[in-house]
């Protein structure tokens, strides 16, 4: 298995790709932490799902936009576990919107949980990986931050800026042999994507060159091989997964 005996904290991981990430990290053999703005039903069946392919997990309420809630969080892995290898800063929104129509509101929020959120998890999570000269990120940007994309103005800065941030981090935190990547999806069929009208979804898959949207469990395979061993020498990156589709 991969991910043997590893910790691995993913935000947002409920549902969609957050949970797919969890459930292959999971069936590797990665002990699993997860916090989702709220632990409901849905989080419980999560929860209940990952703890079936036997291994250790912790379900969170927090939101990753409050950089004392992600402090919390990271410092309840650590108890529980004892340290934190993996962190997959995942929870995302979108608050779509032509320039021209877009709210402060609008803007504000998606910067606070896309962005920001990536500052709070990072900072907390990142001395517990120092002091052990090891760890591994992964942040889930987006095609949209690459290439934009007209009516996500909010959303492509927060996505662009985490590609930014990345490529910093690595060169700051490598030489303590903590690896950190981003990985941009491009159409990928979740609760964020269905919420489309149907038309506008048959547009996008029609422009992929593999003409479909990807899975969930698309990206967290390509995650799975970041977060292992098998990417070892791998940092500062940015792995699209889209189908071949140039935006
Ligand atoms: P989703 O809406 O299905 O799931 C997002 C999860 O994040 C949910 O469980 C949600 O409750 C949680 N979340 C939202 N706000 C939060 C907050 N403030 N605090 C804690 N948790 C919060 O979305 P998804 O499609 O699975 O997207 C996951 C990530 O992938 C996001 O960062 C998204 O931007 C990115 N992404 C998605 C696509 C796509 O096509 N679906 C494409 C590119 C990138």
């Amino acid at each position: 298995m991969l991910l043997q005996g590893q910790t691995a904290l993913i935000t947002g991981a409920a549902r969609g790709i957050g949970k797919a990430i969890a459930l292959k990290f999971a069936a590797e053999g990665a002990n699993i932490a997860f916090c989702d703005i709220v632990i409901d039903d849905n989080a419980l069946a999560t929860k209940a799902e990952l703890e079936q392919l036997g291994v250790k997990v912790l379900a969170m309420q927090g939101d990753v936009s409050s950089f004392e809630s992600a402090a919390d969080i990271v410092n309840q892995t650590v108890e529980a576990f004892g340290g934190i290898d993996i962190l997959v800063n995942n929870a995302g929104i979108t608050r779509d919107g032509l320039l021209v129509r877009m709210d402060e509101k609008a803007w504000d929020d998606v910067l606070r949980i896309n962005l920001k959120s990536v500052y709070n998890y990072c900072h907390a999570a990142v001395p517990v990986m120092m002091k052990v000269r090891k760890g591994c990120i992964i942040n889930v940007s987006s095609v949209a931050g690459l290439h934009g994309n007209a009516g996500q103005c909010n959303y492509s800065a927060s996505k662009g800026a985490i590609v930014a941030f990345t490529r910093t981090l690595a060169k700051e935190v490598g030489p303590r042999n903590i690896r950190v990547n981003a990985v941009a999806p491009g159409f990928i069929i979740t609760d964020m994507t269905m919420k489309m009208p149907e038309e506008v979804r048959k547009q996008w898959e029609a422009s992929i060159p593999l003409r479909r949207g990807g899975t969930p469990e698309e990206i967290a395979k390509v995650c799975c091989f970041l977060a292992s061993d098998l990417a070892s020498y791998v940092s500062g990156q940015v792995v699209t997964i889209d189908g071949g589709m140039i935006a």
